[in-house]
This record gives C-alpha cells, sequence and structure tokens, in this order.
C-alpha cells in the first residue's frame, strides 16, 4: 500500500516537472492552460520569455526612467530573478512618456504585435502629468504596467498588485503579492 503510494506520487511528480518542462520553453508560441486564480487572471496574451527587453523613447524622463527600473526590480526580487527586464536600443518594445492632462490613465500598456499569445511587441507609456506627485508610488504603476507584460490582467482584488484602481488611493499592494506571483508563475511555469 505505501509502496503504490509513493509510486503514484512519484509518477504525479513525474508528470507535473514535464508540463513546467514543456511550459519552459520561451521561443515555442505556448498555450496557457490556466488562465485565472484567486486574485489573478491572465491577460491572454504574455511576453515570450521571463527576459524582457525595452527601448526608451526620446520622450522619457530620468524620472520615469527610474520608475520603470524600480518597477522591474520590484518583479525581480518577488519571483527569486525569474522575471528580468534589460534596456536593449534594438527592442521591439517601447517605454514612453506624455504629458496626458485629458487622459484618464496613471499608465497604461498595449500590446503592438502578437503571434499566438505572445506579445511580440509591447509598450508602456507613463502619463507624467496625472503621476507628477506620485513620488515613490511610480514604482507601483511601473510594476503594474510591467504586470501586463507578464500576462496579468486587471484584478479587483484591492490588496494586489494588479488592482485595476492602483493608482486611485485604493489599493494597497506596494509590489507583487502573492496572488501576481502565482499568477506569473502559472502563466510562465516556473
Ligand atoms: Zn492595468
Amino acid at each position: 500500500m505505501l509502496k503504490k503510494k509513493s509510486f503514484g506520487t512519484f509518477s504525479a511528480l513525474t508528470a507535473v516537472c514535464l508540463l513546467l518542462l514543456s511550459n519552459a520553453s520561451p521561443s515555442s508560441a505556448h498555450t496557457v492552460s490556466t488562465t485565472s486564480g484567486s486574485c489573478w487572471s491572465y491577460l491572454g496574451t504574455h511576453n515570450p520569455s521571463t527576459s524582457a527587453t525595452f527601448k526608451y523613447h526620446e520622450s522619457v524622463t530620468s524620472t520615469y526612467k527610474t520608475a520603470n527600473a524600480n518597477g522591474i526590480a520590484k518583479w525581480k526580487s518577488a519571483t527569486s530573478s525569474k522575471l528580468t527586464a534589460t534596456e536593449n536600443s534594438s527592442s521591439p518594445n517601447t517605454i514612453l512618456e506624455y504629458w496626458g492632462t485629458l487622459s484618464p490613465y496613471y499608465a497604461y500598456h498595449t500590446v503592438t504585435g502578437e503571434s499566438g499569445e505572445h506579445q511580440t511587441s509591447w509598450q508602456i507609456d507613463y502619463n507624467a502629468y496625472k503621476m507628477q506627485n506620485f513620488g515613490s508610488f511610480r514604482d507601483v504603476i511601473a510594476a503594474h504596467e510591467w504586470g501586463h507584460v507578464w500576462g496579468l490582467d486587471e484584478s479587483w482584488c484591492a490588496q494586489v498588485l494588479m488592482y485595476a484602481e492602483i493608482g486611485d488611493g485604493g489599493g494597497t499592494a506596494q509590489g507583487p503579492h502573492s496572488a501576481d506571483v502565482t499568477g506569473v508563475k502559472t502563466i510562465y511555469g516556473f
């Protein structure tokens, strides 16, 4: 009985490992099978791999370069360096800054190219008008936008980073919450 049970556990572990391995290949257009969990849901597309690249549009000032870098660092820290991003002038992905007095958004992420479920190109726009008094909370907004790069959709749980109204004072997250991390782990299989 005990022996049989152990064998069963071993088989289940092997199956899980194979699944993780099949999900780990960054270049193949993998399909995310589990698309939601407690307080997280899948956007439907994600950056092709766990290491992203980006370039800064000439509009981006040092304030938003810092916020963007800090937002990236929050994900790196929360995922034991599994999710990383580096600046590369030939990247298809662009970070922009604009002065949107009429825009309702603090920032937004747009998928500008996709193949299967992969975001082959995307951009993040930071609204310097809306965030001018935010201080270090800009880092949190940047991390939220990077959450979309990693494939997370908005959430209606106020405690998580992907809370839809994170900039409106209703959210409490200062970085990725455990639910956000569970989401990206499920999406990438790490
Ligand atoms: Zn969002």
